[in-house]
């Protein structure tokens, strides 16, 4: 009898899994502490939780039993007026990330490729493998700049997107408009991920009309504290946006998602004062963590904080605060050997981990 992994595709076969961040509980058993004790600041999630509208709604909420509209129609309406774009351009998935996997199953077959300015977040590369294509990265400069030049340049017959983060995870700096239009002329289609547009304010979407080949995602997982009940969205030429709502799984967004997605925006002036809360102890912690020696801080625009660790010891000292039960993002790629990325969080946490680091570099 055949082998029933020799039936996969060769492509899946080889693939790497995603290393998404673990539960509480996990982590609290690997530092053998309570899990009430860990200090996670791994995976940008807002340390404030959801609004207490959004409990509210859920736990009133009677109508479980029903499949949510496969049109989106209530969801996409109310997101037209909140961004201000027409409602046929907007399409809305199970967090960002299925917007990432649907744009490319749309547009990348095996053997075409994705441009990716890099270091960025992990999915573009993830999503373009999954779909059998490849990804041609293109270092950032000194100060993670996009190299404009060399990514346009890298674009070939057979590139079908561009993906950039802006601000992009995890350098947290932006990305400008002359640079996103001049990656927009290639004619690729020029993915902006603006997870973390609220911490920043900076838009591409003013340029939807004028780019048919744009695509914006935005989330409700950072600024809105609803990452557990995935809700993204993206914003696209309407003909683009037609074929994906005709191509996506008929009930992507489940009606939990969109009942927290109504009450959140509903609940907008709670969760802005909240985001204004984590731009303010963003400044605290750059603050804090530049007083470190021989630590270098990356200004960032996101809620989240990119640090350069002594030369050589970044595995080493990340390695100690996962033992203190304070877990971070280690990149363990040769781009970003020695960095760590702390998510932004309540201010006493950010305490617990400037003084762990302080000592840590110490030695
Ligand atoms: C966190 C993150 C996402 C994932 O967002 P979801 O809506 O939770 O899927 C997408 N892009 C970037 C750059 C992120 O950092």
């Amino acid at each position: 009898m055949t082998d029933v992994k020799d039936l996969l595709l060769p492509h899946i076969r080889q693939l790497k899994t995603y290393q998404g961040v673990d539960p509480m509980e996990v982590l609290a058993q690997q530092a053998g502490i309570a899990p009430e004790e860990v200090i996670r600041l791994n995976g940008n999630e807002n340390p404030f939780g959801p609004s207490p509208e959004v409990v509210k709604a859920l736990g009133s909420f009677e109508h479980f039993n029903h499949y949510p509209d496969p049109d989106q129609r209530q969801l996409r309406e109310v997101l037209s007026g909140y961004l201000g774009v027409s409602s046929d351009q907007i399409v809305a998935g199970n967090g960002s990330d299925e917007l990432i996997d649907m744009i490319l199953r749309m547009f990348l077959g095996a053997g075409e490729n994705i441009v990716i300015p890099t270091p960025t977040f992990g999915m573009y590369a993830f999503s373009a493998e999954v779909c059998g294509g490849a990804v041609k990265s293109v270092p950032r400069n000194e100060i993670f700049d996009i190299d404009v030049e060399a990514t346009v340049s890298a674009v070939d017959s057979g590139t079908k997107a561009i993906f950039l983060a802006s601000p992009n995870n995890p350098t947290g700096n932006v990305a400008s408009e002359a640079e996103i239009r001049a990656l927009l002329e290639t004619g690729a289609v020029v993915v902006v991920d603006e997870t973390y547009y609220e911490f920043c304010g900076q838009t591409t979407l003013p340029l939807i009309d004028e780019y048919s080949n744009l695509v914006v995602l935005r989330t409700f997982s950072k600024w809105a504290g609803l990452a557990g009940l995935r809700i993204g969205l993206g914003v696209m030429n309407p003909e683009v946006a037609l074929t994906m709502m005709s191509m996506k799984s008929p009930y992507n967004v489940n009606l939990a998602a969109e009942v927290a997605l109504l009450a959140s925006l509903n609940d907008r002036s709670t969760l802005l004062t909240r985001v204004q809360a984590i731009v303010a102890e963003r400044k605290r912690m750059i603050g804090l963590l530049e007083a470190i020696p021989d630590i270098q801080v990356w200004p960032s625009q996101a809620n989240f904080i990119l640090c350069r660790l002594p030369e050589g010891r970044g595995q080493e000292i990340f390695e100690g605060l996962c033992r203190r039960g304070i877990f971070l993002r280690y990149f363990n790629t040769p781009q970003l050997r020695d960095y760590v990325r702390a998510s932004v969080g309540l201010p006493e946490e950010t305490d617990r981990v400037v003084a762990a680091l302080a000592e840590l570099v110490r030695g």
